[in-house]
């Protein structure tokens, strides 16, 4: 447009004087503008991503354009994600965000509380549970459900394109690399069904309860598992089967979340033992050093490693 107006100023201005002065006034008005619009549109060089938990960090940093920042809050594959509590520094950086990812489904309520306090007009927000329609209530683990980071990749997606539309094409052509980089784990899943649905497992806090649903496993002890979730006592009924679940051999694996060790849950470690229970560590942060696609894949292979070498 600028162009355009400053240029027919010339061809105007040998024929009548008046249009020149029109065209002229035209051009100032065209040069605010594009000044304007310049001033109130820095997101699109520098879009800024907070994630509440980093495996959504990582993929976003996956997907996003090199002139994005993303950081995380939950990155301490030590810490119980559960007993989560806010600093003020979480509370500025989510102030100056474009994009904010949370988990939702209560798995991270001082989220809400954050956003609320810290209102933002431009802000988008991806809450990544309404993206598979799982809500308060439900486990919240929910990026062990193979459904969820396909689905979240691609709002992630589309929330990135409308903020810096020029790099469109850059942007799907990193959606569907990442599309490509989970199938291997969706193979392995496929294997792992094949070779061992039915498997009774349990676990000693739901953080892996998607996927064993995924592998087709018999999960047994929810509700004791749900107890340690909320940093609550199991109930006594709930600890005696689970202890005979282990001494009795009557499931192939415990999966033990390193995140979540109170003395119930270690009570159990140590019982499955001395039983000869595999036990398999999971946790529910991304430990650093990986991917999100490392992370889950090393996971599936101690499973398999366990099951296949079971005496
Ligand atoms: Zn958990």
């Amino acid at each position: 447009m600028l162009h355009t107006v400053c240029y027919n100023i010339t061809l105007d201005r040998d024929n009548r004087k008046g249009a020149a002065v029109l065209n002229l006034t035209r051009c100032v008005i065209a040069v605010a503008l594009l000044a304007i619009l310049v001033a109130t549109q820095p997101a699109f060089a520098a879009i800024s991503i907070v994630a509440a938990e980093n495996f959504y960090g990582d993929v976003a940093q996956q997907l996003a354009g090199p002139n994005t920042t993303v950081s995380s809050i939950l990155s301490n594959p030590d810490q119980d994600p559960h007993m989560f509590e806010v600093s003020p520094s979480i509370a500025r950086s989510i102030s100056t965000a474009t994009i904010v990812v949370y988990n939702g489904a209560d798995y991270d309520p001082w989220m809400v509380k954050l956003l609320s306090a810290a209102r933002s007009a431009n802000r988008k927000v991806i809450i990544v549970a309404d993206l598979v329609h799982r809500r308060a209530g439900d486990n919240p683990h929910i990026w062990y459900d193979p459904a969820t980071m396909p689905a979240y990749a691609k709002a992630l997606t589309a929330a990135l394109m409308e903020r810096d539309l020029p790099h469109k094409p850059d942007y799907e052509l990193r959606l569907q690399n990442f599309l490509a980089s989970l199938r291997p784990q969706e193979l392995k899943i496929a294997e792992l069904r094949t070779k061992f649905a039915g498997t009774d497992v349990t676990a000693t806090e739901p953080v892996f309860g998607y996927m064993a649903a995924a592998l087709g496993f018999k999960m047994h002890n929810e509700r004791f598992q749900a107890a340690i979730m909320n940093n609550t006592e199991p109930g006594a009924s709930d600890v005696v089967s689970f202890e005979r679940d282990l001494k009795d051999r009557r499931v192939q694996i415990l999966l033990y979340n390193s995140q979540a060790t109170g003395a119930a849950a270690q009570r159990m470690v140590r019982i499955a033992q001395q039983a000869k229970i595999p036990v398999i560590g999971v946790t529910e942060t991304q430990p650093s050093g990986t991917t999100f696609q490392g992370w889950m894949m090393g996971q599936l292979n101690a499973i398999d490693q366990a099951l296949s070498n079971r005496s």
